[in-house]
């Protein structure tokens, strides 16, 4: 094997390694993306605590209900028990009593107003739960998939980097020195030539160098400065 034909065999793995350190990049972001399971999780929480609050409202209201209807129990065993006897007085006990009586009606309204209220935010919370729920399954099984996909690209790099090191090892020092230097600003540092021209560049070749660069020297482009290579 040529010194160019090695280099172009080392470019091979390095992309091939570039690639599968991207692959595994990507699989590390999705592992690591719950973004919708934290947005559920939130979204179901304050739904918990608008609902307490609305239970807390509810109950509240039941409870000025019964304190009414216990006013107006004790205003009719007055009127009617018959031991008020001054009609000044039954009048009054009167007035008070439509008053509260008008109160009630005005409470159990609200009452029934936050009771349909709390059942529609009960079924949003089961709704969202629900979601939740079926989220945290999804994920589960997504960590396992993406968890196997990850241990087979990290058995695929670490052969790679094998490979590479074990080729690198067999080329000539100065050679991998050159390498490196074109790839630190290029993806690629190895060019074909096709047709007599540079495939880095597109540009023609004189033809002493192509045929000096299939002899197998080491050739450099004179336009972008590759390492040539010819099958
Ligand atoms: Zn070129």
């Amino acid at each position: 094997m040529s010194l160019a034909e090695q280099l172009h065999r080392l470019q091979q793995l390095d992309l091939e390694l570039q690639r599968k350190q991207q692959e595994l990049n990507e699989v590390e972001d999705q592992l690591s993306d719950n973004k919708a399971l934290m947005a559920a999780e939130l979204s179901l929480a304050s739904q918990k605590d608008q609902l307490e609050h609305e239970r807390k409202r509810q109950r509240d209201a039941e409870w000025e209900l019964e304190d009414l209807q216990e006013k107006v129990r004790h205003i009719e065993s007055k009127l009617y028990s018959g031991t008020t006897k001054n009609p000044k007085e039954l009048v009054n006990l009167e007035i008070e009593l439509r008053g509260y009586k008008g109160q009630i009606r005005s409470r159990e309204d609200t009452l029934l107003a936050l009771m349909s209220q709390v059942e529609e935010m009960e079924a949003t919370a089961r709704t969202t739960a629900e979601e939740l729920e079926r989220l945290k399954q999804e994920w589960q099984q997504r960590q396992e998939t993406l968890g196997h996909r990850k241990g087979k690209v990290e058995t695929v790099l670490a052969e790679l980097r094998e490979s590479r090191d074990a080729l690198a090892r067999q080329i000539d020092p100065e050679g991998i020195k050159i390498y490196e230097q074109i790839r630190s600003t290029r993806t690629q540092a190895v060019a074909k030539i096709e047709r007599g021209e540079c495939q880095g560049c597109h540009i023609a070749l004189p033809t002493s160098q192509w045929q000096r660069a299939r002899a197998g020297d080491l050739i450099q482009c004179g336009s972008c400065n590759r390492i040539l290579y010819s099958e």
